[in-house]
């Protein structure tokens, strides 16, 4: 339980690979915060089994963010995780959808950074951990604005890395390849249609096309290594971009 006394925020941890590491940070003993949307009843079952506070801020905005942290207080490892999918050819893309994803996936990380910095400093100790992607290291099509949102989250953590390192605060990626979640499972039908193609083909020729073991990553496994990542052992990986991909970008 080496993190008992520690606080950890998981940004949409209602579900998904979020709620696979909160899990994982609760299990080592961290107070835990859940965040993000879902059914009423499944997330008082969530805050019961994980003893957790709970923020439904939108993260797509300021406000929303500004909310969530003062919900979720001082917090000792910030996991950046809340994040959505479009799948649309570039000359389709609202460009609402396009402000939307940026803003989701990526500015929510730069000001959950900004609130949270200030206390990890003083407490001279801190984790930030971005769950980023195989997209924040080489693209598909299809996919403008998560690819450029995943690319710029990398950017982003190495940034923090560099102006915390003496803090002793480390700020680093874990890029997921594909990992069956409802962000992979709602992306099927958008992408069938941008590649005229089936349900069993868009599952087996675009997605586990990229991941050469042909298996999609459990969201556990994440959470593993965001566990690793918390760890004194883990003191000098900083600025990191983790790939748990398959083999991916390899
Ligand atoms: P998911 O859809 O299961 O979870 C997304 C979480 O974000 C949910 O808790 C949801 O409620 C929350 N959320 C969505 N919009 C929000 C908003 N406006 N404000 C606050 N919370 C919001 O998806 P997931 O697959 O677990 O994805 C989690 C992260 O992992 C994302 O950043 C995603 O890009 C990344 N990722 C996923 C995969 C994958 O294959 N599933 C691969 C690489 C990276």
């Amino acid at each position: 339980m080496f993190l008992s006394g520690k606080r950890a925020l998981v940004t949409g941890s209602t579900s998904g690979i979020g709620l696979a590491v909160t899990r994982a940070l609760h299990a080592e003993g961290a107070d835990v915060v859940l965040s993000g949307f879902g059914d009423e009843d499944e997330i008082a079952k969530l805050q019961k089994e994980l003893s957790a506070s709970y923020s439904g801020a939108d993260l797509s905005t300021t406000e929303g963010v500004a909310q969530l942290m003062e919900e979720a207080g001082d917090v000792d490892i910030l996991v950046n995780n809340a994040g959505m999918q479009f799948v649309s050819p570039v000359e389709d893309f609202p460009p609402e959808k396009w402000n939307k994803i940026i803003s989701l996936n990526l500015s929510s990380a730069f000001l959950t950074s900004h609130h949270a910095v200030p206390y990890m400093k003083k407490a001279g100790w801190g984790r930030i951990i971005n769950t980023a992607s195989a997209h924040s290291k080489v693209a598909s099509p299809y996919k403008a604005a998560y690819v450029a949102a995943k690319h710029g989250l990398a950017g982003l953590t190495k940034v923090l890395a560099l102006e915390l390192a003496e803090h002793n605060v480390t700020a680093n990626c874990i890029s997921p390849g594909y990992v069956w979640t409802p962000l992979v499972e709602n992306q099927i039908p958008d992408t069938m249609k941008a590649r005229n193609m089936s349900r069993e083909d868009v599952i087996n020729e675009v997605l586990l096309d990229s991941q050469p073991t042909k298996k999609f990553v459990q969201p556990e496994e994440i959470g593993a290594m965001a566990v690793f990542l918390c760890r004194d052992e883990a003191q000098n990986i900083n600025g990191a971009n983790w790939s748990v991909d398959g083999g991916w970008t390899a």
